[in-house]
């Protein structure tokens, strides 16, 4: 099925970049005006992204024809001839070197659709089990640590609106103001009460709204956490009564975390003692009172254990599974939850299941119709799937779905000597972005506002993201591309759908009865403009088949739905006894801590004009202008030792690499840290020096810390 040419009108949508998916109302009146105006004005609006969002729709640097490699350079070919290529060479490598030497790489703005047939896509039709995705760059520890904690990964296991009545919030590692600013209204509560508190290295626009600014070493933020446990029990402010009932661990926790008294932290951490006590007293003094986390807590070696450490605090206060309080995970990417839920992810089954369950493996191949031994097992992760890209025992070629790796994986001049390195690289892309510009074949794909689909926000909602306008000639969607793909490979045709919703319906199917339930929801649902967070079991019993209950003859949307699940836990956790499990963890400090040699630690994180590689926001002109390139920031001594003043040319030297970028000075830094926007590509990539050290569950890399020196840019 191709999409027509018609522009659909004004339609209500949601924002193409980050989790929280502001509602939008697209008016186009042609590709190169399309008007965007906020729907709920009340919860925030939008954000300078969301507001200039239509812009790439009618953008030059849009591309229309596929291009492939020829000689060296990339030219216009037609679709037949680049997914001809593609499918032969895919043939040919697996054929010589076996069906895992195809690998596929996706992305946390796919929508719920394009991530599960691009699973589907590489364990059926490839027999690969080499596919992970972006989104283990993005919240994969606080996934872990949630699932260790309640059995369970929802990023707020409660609605968004809940916090709306909150006295206390703690957010650790979290910059809300510039990643997602209107969640800031959510918060206007807790802010007026002066119930904020921020746990971040650097005074952002978010720690400057906090009523408590908690400003630790990079890396040491376990600790911290640690020392605010301590503070709260030997305070008196441990919830007894909840961690007898609804807990087991707490002895083990406690057992370290006594030996972590806040004076103890007050050296390791730089936080003053007085402050850790402090936030343990403002937390457990609200009536209502929430801890909620980010990519500050989650990208480090040790990000499973830190976002545990985080949720230790919570338990012991008693606030997850109540209504009014809570732990929380702010999800980053469009499509971050949904993302990691449909088996996009080298480790997962659709549904959120373990790919190697036998029962999960068994139920997703019925709805495949494969045997379950056809199934392959589990992949490599994102960073290490990417390090042994072309090397002997690797994959020699990759499909590059929604995500741009060259700039944002870590250590990345590595990366890119790995992608230089395959026999075949395919980037389906709507930019040529500089992954898709070291590719041998690029597909030229629709935008968010061209095509239906669905996502699920930082709340777990499901969301219907509705196409407002008729895509240019000569793109097609990412899920024709499977299908055409598919078919090339020797499937059947209806095997890889390309119609979202009948990809959707299998959805349901494949999801059934597993952790992330979506068998309830249907796109008619959704488009009545119903609020639906999962798990949604298909009624009328969870688990059984709707034939066997009267009235199954209806059409599904005659019969009164599941009302879906706003909010987890308030009975049971997740966990077969029904309680939350405190983890026992320590401190360890960052993978590359400060040296003589490198004496700074360098830390990165977002800009509040650009969104992730900035492939897309770096081509949106106002955007641009707002930040066009890369900077460091400094604290103003840290810049005069190093022989640099404000605007001067920098080098941010590490282990890995240098990133030659323009001075900020900040007064407001610690002298010790540098900090690094990571959207920007070249020699002002970030992540030339961040460290791929991995945490031992998660596999996220340690982006948020590494060791460097400052120099002045032409010196070595
Ligand atoms: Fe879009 Fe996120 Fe900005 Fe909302 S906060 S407008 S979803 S980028």
């Amino acid at each position: 099925t191709r999409l027509a040419d018609a522009d659909v009108g004004a339609v209500d949508t949601h924002c193409p970049y980050c989790a929280l998916q502001c509602g939008m109302t697209l008016s186009p009146a042609g590709r190169a005006s399309v008007r965007v105006r906020p729907r709920d004005p009340s919860a925030g609006g939008l954000c300078q992204k969301g507001w200039t969002s239509a812009a790439l729709l009618g953008s030059p640097a849009r591309l229309t024809t596929p291009l492939v490699r020829d000689g060296g350079t990339l030219r216009p070919a037609s679709w037949d001839e680049a997914l001809g290529l593609v499918a032969r060479r895919i043939k040919e490598i697996s054929a010589e070197r076996g069906p895992d030497a195809v690998a596929v790489f996706g992305g946390g703005g796919l929508t719920n659709e394009k991530a599960y047939l691009l699973g589907k896509f590489a364990r059926v039709a490839l027999g690969t089990s080499q596919v992970d995705y972006n989104g283990r760059f993005c919240m994969s520890s606080a996934a872990a640590a949630a699932h260790r904690a309640f059995g369970l990964d929802r990023g707020l296991p409660f609605p968004l609106a809940d916090l709306e009545g909150a006295d206390a919030v703690l957010l650790a590692g979290a910059n809300p103001a510039e990643t997602m600013p209107p969640f800031l209204s959510h918060l206007r509560r807790a802010m007026d009460a002066g119930g904020l508190i921020v746990v971040d290295p650097r005074r952002t626009p978010t720690a400057e709204r906090a009523a408590l600014h908690l400003a630790p070493a990079p890396g040491t933020d376990l600790a911290l956490a640690l020392g605010i446990l301590h503070a709260a029990v030997a305070g008196g402010r441990l919830d007894h009564a909840y961690v007898a009932e609804r807990t087991t661990g707490f002895e083990e926790t406690w057992r370290v975390a006594a030996a972590w008294w806040p004076e103890r932290v007050e050296r390791v951490t730089g936080v003053a003692a007085a402050d850790q006590r402090r936030a343990a007293a403002m937390l457990s003094e609200a009536a209502s009172a929430y801890v909620l986390t980010a990519r500050g807590v989650e990208q480090h070696a040790t990000g499973v254990d830190t976002a545990g450490a985080w949720i230790n605090l919570a338990l012991a206060l008693g606030l997850p599974g109540r209504r009014g309080s809570g732990w929380g995970c702010l999800t980053g990417q469009g499509n971050g939850q949904g993302g990691r839920e449909h088996g996009q992810k080298a480790d997962q089954l659709p549904g959120y299941r373990k790919i190697d369950d036998p029962a999960a493996r068994a139920h997703v191949a019925r709805v495949w119709g494969i045997e379950p031994s056809a199934l392959p097992g589990p992949g490599r992760s994102a960073f290490e799937l990417l390090d042994a890209l072309g090397t002997g025992g690797g994959p020699s070629a990759l499909l590059v779905f929604g995500s741009n790796p060259a700039v944002s994986a870590p250590h990345s001049a590595r990366v890119a000597d790995r992608l230089a390195a395959l026999d075949l690289l395919v980037v389906s892309d709507i930019v040529l972005s500089e992954t898709a510009r070291m590719a041998d074949v690029v597909l030229p794909i629709t935008q968010w506002a061209e095509e239906d689909g669905t996502l699920t926000n930082l709340e777990g909602r499901v969301l219907l993201r509705r196409r407002a306008l008729a895509p240019p000639p000569g793109v097609r969607t990412d899920l024709e591309v499977l299908h055409d793909l598919a078919v090339l490979l020797g499937q059947p045709p209806e095997r890889f759908p390309a119609d979202p919703e009948t990809v959707f319906t299998e959805l349901r199917a494949a999801s059934e009865g597993g952790p992330a339930d979506y068998s309830g929801v249907t796109w008619d649902r959704l488009r009545a403009g119903e609020r639906l967070h999962w798990p949604v079991p298909r009624r009328p019993e969870h688990g059984q088949p709707e034939r066997d209950k009267p009235g199954h003859d209806k059409p599904e949307h005659d019969k009164p739905g599941h009302p879906g699940t706003p909010r987890l836990f308030l009975d049971r956790f997740a966990h077969p006894d029904g309680r939350a499990r405190f983890a026992a963890v320590d401190h360890k400090g960052p993978a590359e801590p400060p040296d003589e040699e490198f004496p700074l630690y360098a830390i990165t994180g977002r800009v509040l004009q650009h969104y992730q590689s900035g492939a897309q926001t770096r081509r949106v002109e106002e955007l641009r202008a707002a930040v066009p390139e890369a900077y460091v920031e400094v604290h103003p001594d840290t810049a005069r030792r190093a022989g640099l003043s404000d605007g001067a040319a920098a080098a941010v030297v590490g282990r890995r690499g240098r990133v030659v970028v323009p001075v900020r000075c900040v007064p407001s830094m610690r002298p010790d840290v540098v900090f690094l926007p990571f959207h920007f590509p070249g020699a002002q990539r970030a992540n030339l020096v961040t460290n791929p050290a991995l945490d031992p569950v998660s596999r996220m890399p340690e982006f948020k810390v590494c060791a460097v020196r400052l120099t002045p840019a032409g010196e070595r």
